[in-house]
């Protein structure tokens, strides 16, 4: 007899799959479970770990609908630990540029982190980076303390499944211009030594929305068609714009003084000399702008990724740990939907 293969509340037949909402919802559980079980008993697992596992859980549990290409060179001294994530259809779609924090037993996050190989803040480089791979740069958020209340605008536009214990909150997306913005006012302030302290940690996580109610793919039956999955992708887009605007917003609420960016005050603050300058959203036209309207064309780099065989292909420019390619084409495909009902999308 043929058993199904359990994927936390989810049961799948060979030959079906989850929603990406579905496994995405199930390792935000597992997550918050983990933090907070070793909080108690040991000190967890970094974010690495944590980043190795969710990519091998995608894999595992979405077959060929999933390309991962992990680069093999050590780039963690460069840029922390980011990866990218990509839901298309082959075609358009949505890119999120991901560095992972995790939440400290006391409910802080890393989020002052300076990089000495390129004079500057993680968060600065993990938005010029994204800028530069067209990608949406977010912060994922791995907690063991919840739930909160998602700030408003946020949470109006997000999917309602969710866990009954709340531990879907275990892992959430908050916009990379929410901490940037939290950073240009520590370091305009000149607090060199209050960076964990003067952070509002608690009121940035309440920035952030689980990722399974962001990046959702469960769509209800509709009597059209839509075998490319475009109705999924502009929801995604749409929730991907909401959280990257709330970020903006709170950026523009800060006076840079001048300034281009957080890096650019500690380097002169401090006297660190000079180092090449980081792209910001404020040069760049707003990046999202016809995202209510329009899907985006995938850059060419994604489109060689997707159409490569080769299992270890050439460093990418930017230093990027794994590219994950997640596609939503063939909707005629049996779904299992959270409650374990299946039902075709
Ligand atoms: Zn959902």
């Amino acid at each position: 007899m043929i058993t199904p293969y359990r994927y936390g509340p989810v049961d799948i037949w060979p030959g079906q799959r989850p929603s990406l909402c579905g496994l995405l919802k199930w390792m935000a559980s597992d997550t918050f479970h983990w933090l907070g079980d070793d909080y108690r008993h040991a000190p967890p697992p970094g974010e690495e770990t944590f980043t190795d596992l969710h990519i091998r859980h995608l894999r595992q549990a979405m077959g060929d609908r999933l390309k991962v290409i992990q680069f093999t060179k050590m780039q963690e001294s460069f840029n922390g630990a980011d990866w990218e994530l990509w839901i298309h259809n082959r075609s358009h779609g949505i890119g999120l540029r991901i560095q992972a924090k995790k939440q400290s037993r006391k409910g802080q996050y890393g989020f002052w982190y300076w990089l000495h190989e390129r004079s500057a803040l993680q968060c600065d480089l993990l938005v010029h980076d994204a800028i530069i791979t067209q990608c949406v740069p977010v912060y994922l958020l791995y907690n063991h303390r919840g739930p909160w209340t998602v700030a408003q605008g946020l949470a109006k536009g997000l999917c309602g499944h969710t866990a009954s214990d709340q531990s879907h909150y275990g892992c959430t997306l908050l916009s990379a211009f929410h901490v940037q913005a939290a950073l240009f006012r520590l370091v305009i302030d000149n607090d060199l030594y209050g960076h964990y302290r003067n952070i509002s940690h608690q009121r940035l996580r309440q920035m952030s929305a689980p990722w399974n109610q962001v990046l959702c793919d469960v769509q209800e039956p509709k009597e059209v068609r839509d075998s490319r999955g475009v109705a999924t992708l502009k929801e995604i887009q749409r929730r991907s714009a909401a959280l990257e605007q709330s970020g903006l917003e709170a950026l523009g609420r800060v006076d840079p003084e001048g300034f281009s960016t957080p890096s650019q005050v500690q380097r002169d603050h401090s006297d660190l000399g000079d180092a090449p300058e980081l792209r910001t959203r404020l040069d760049e036209t707003p990046a999202m702008g016809d995202a209510q309207t329009a899907l985006r064309p995938l850059p060419q780099r994604v489109l060689r990724l997707l159409e490569a065989d080769d299992p270890c292909p050439p460093e990418p420019d930017v230093p990027t740990s794994a590219v994950v390619l997640y596609d939503v084409t063939d909707a005629e495909e049996r779904l299992v939907n959270e409650r374990g009902r299946l039902y075709h999308s």
